[in-house]
């Protein structure tokens, strides 16, 4: 039997017994009772939300915290792969994005990494120097 209906079936008894004061308070309680019951649910929902919203920003701030950038290079490597895979580090400052680099072979300029989405470039000798390739 929820709260309500042991509330309702007191009110009852109070109107039976012909106790207007008590039928009130009870109604007074009832009412009490229902506004809480729904601010507790807006806090459940809000505390739903917190919970995903943390949890989005654990995860972003896990994935940040697992890569490497190196200053001499314009990409960006993950901590805990071997080999390393390059990353544009252009497009992950710009909007967090992992756009794997890929190698080119030019006439002038010999062997690049490129990002096929911004264009960013750097020689593919610079990436191979970090020795974990
Ligand atoms: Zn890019």
């Amino acid at each position: 039997m929820s709260w309500y209906d042991v509330l309702k079936d007191a009110v009852n008894v109070a109107k039976r017994a012909g106790n207007v004061e008590i039928q009130q308070s009870l109604i007074d309680v009832q009412h009490q009772m229902l506004d809480m019951q729904q601010k507790m649910i807006a806090l459940q929902e809000e505390n739903d939300r917190l919970r995903e919203e943390s949890k989005h920003l654990n995860d972003e701030n896990q994935r940040c915290n697992g890569i490497e950038h190196h200053e001499t290079l314009s990409i960006v490597t993950r901590k805990n792969d071997n080999p390393k895979i390059p990353f544009c580090s252009n497009c992950w400052g710009l909007n967090g994005k992992e756009v794997r680099m890929v190698k080119k072979n030019y006439s002038v300029g010999g062997e690049r990494l490129y990002c096929t989405s911004c264009t960013n470039s750097c020689r593919y000798s610079e990436f191979y120097s970090l020795g974990s390739v």
